[in-house]
């Protein structure tokens, strides 16, 4: 029999905690036995000791098993159970290609995603721009939807991983967030519940990162390759670029419009078409679905250019409830904003950097995410045909097309893409799409 209070001054004495302690005290977080104030000591005690690999293993399966853990077993699915996650970036539309292009490549991808989070888009709150689309579907659903289409991305539910969501809450506002021990149980818990084979996690690097520094992504990687291997399920990551927007676009249907406009080949923004090459080839090959990354791409080419690819999100969303020709006939269905007008810079030079996260909160801003959580979302408002990195901004060419509802709004947003974008008279060097991979054989 354990004491939360021991526990907790075991780790204030830097000493490292057992399994069974670490379970005890997650098992009562999930069962109210446990207080904030106790989840706020604990969570600030991990914040000056850290934890080990070992412990923040247990601590992972311990907020994994704290609700649900899916299994597809019975779903006999017949091929690998796959699946990234993102640290969360501008721009970054790549699950909505990724899962599909996976799909057509013989993996299944039972996606749980979230909502924006400060200057980042949600996965979900793209997808809720599509009419009719559910995303808390059954669990029945979800699972014919895999089967069917290969690929489903729903939202979380209530059942998976409750104890991240008390010590998330309490770290949210005890200045605990910050801890990779913390950060790693707290993203695997919840993608460690879906049942998975194998995991790719996106790990973004630079001024639009959800980390400060390369270094402390890097270290972020590597301590979810370690736990996540620890804790059974095979997994690798990408250390991935977040010093410009992604995509051509950033905001919710704009976002949507582009992911089919590249699954139906119509547009590839080439940067984004880099990463989630990089990203789907990782999966195939961490799966088994290809022998190494050069085979994976000419198959993932081959599902974009066949139409098979675009074919499943197709089929996703049907069976998620939303239009059967969303592919055929996107625009009809997706919102428009009021004004759409270039915003050009005062002056002409070279893309020399952008801060990333203030493109975020200039969609935040005009209502395309959320500053609370009750937030409501104007799925139609955003960015697009973002200037990218040593491109020539002039009066010829715009800093970005800013979709906004009305005239103030637009205006605002205008000044916050000409703050947060820096010109220069010379060239800037390329940044990398992809900066390393970490494997298990790296930690
Ligand atoms: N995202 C999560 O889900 N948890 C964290 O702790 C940080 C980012």
């Amino acid at each position: 029999m354990f004491l939360p209070q021991e526990i907790i001054r075991k780790k204030r004495d830097n000493i490292a905690l057992s399994n069974e302690e670490i379970r005890f005290f997650i098992n009562g977080i999930a069962k109210d036995t446990v207080s904030e104030g106790q989840i706020a000591a604990f969570a600030m005690a991990v914040f000056f000791n850290d934890m080990t690999m070992d412990e923040r293993v247990a601590l992972t399966c311990a907020m994994r098993d704290s609700g649900m853990v899916l299994n597809w077993d019975h779903m006999n699915f017949g091929g690998p159970i796959v699946d990234k996650h993102s640290t969360g970036g501008v721009g970054d539309v790549t699950s909505l290609m990724l899962g599909p292009m996976v799909a057509a490549c013989g993996g299944f991808v039972p996606m749980i995603s979230g909502r924006g989070l400060g200057h980042t888009g949600g996965t979900l709150d793209k997808l809720e721009s599509i009419p009719g689309y559910n995303i808390s579907p059954s669990n029945d659903i979800f699972g014919k939807v895999t089967k069917e289409a290969g690929v489903a991305i729903i939202g979380q539910t209530g059942d998976l991983a409750p104890a991240d969501k008390r010590v998330y809450a309490t770290r949210d506002v005890t200045a605990t967030v910050d801890n990779i021990s913390l950060i790693t149980a707290s993203i695997l818990s919840k993608k460690l519940a879906a049942g998975l084979e194998s995991l790719v996690m996106d790990v973004k690097v630079g001024s639009g990162a959800f980390m400060p520094t390369y270094e402390k992504s890097e270290e972020l990687a590597k301590s979810i390759v370690a736990v996540a291997n620890g804790a059974g399920t095979s997994t690798s990551a990408l250390l991935t670029d977040m010093n410009q927007v992604l995509a051509s676009s950033a905001g919710n249907a704009l976002e949507v419009r582009e992911a089919v406009r590249f699954l139906t080949g119509e547009y590839r923004n080439p940067r984004l078409y880099e990463v989630t090459m990089a990203l789907c080839a990782e999966m195939l090959v961490l799966s088994g679905l290809a022998k190494d990354t050069a085979e994976a791409r000419h198959k993932l080419d081959t599902v974009l250019d066949n139409g098979k690819a675009a074919e499943h999100f197709g089929k996703m969303v049907a069976g998620l409830g939303g239009p059967l020709d969303f592919v055929e006939n996107y625009e009809k269905y997706l919102a428009t904003a009021g004004i759409i007008k270039p915003v050009f810079a005062d002056a002409s030079g070279f893309v020399g950097a952008m801060d990333t996260r203030a493109l975020g909160m200039a969609v935040v801003g005009m209502g395309g995410g959320r500053r609370v959580a009750s937030d409501t979302i104007d799925y139609a408002v955003g960015l697009d045909e973002m200037i990218r990195l040593g491109q020539v901004a002039d009066s010829q060419t715009p800093l970005a097309m800013i979709h906004a509802q009305n005239e103030e709004q637009w205006q605002q947003a205008a000044e916050a893409v000409k703050a947060a974008i820096t010109l220069t008279d010379s060239k800037p060097e390329a940044t990398p799409e992809v900066y390393r991979q970490v494997g298990p054989q790296d930690v």
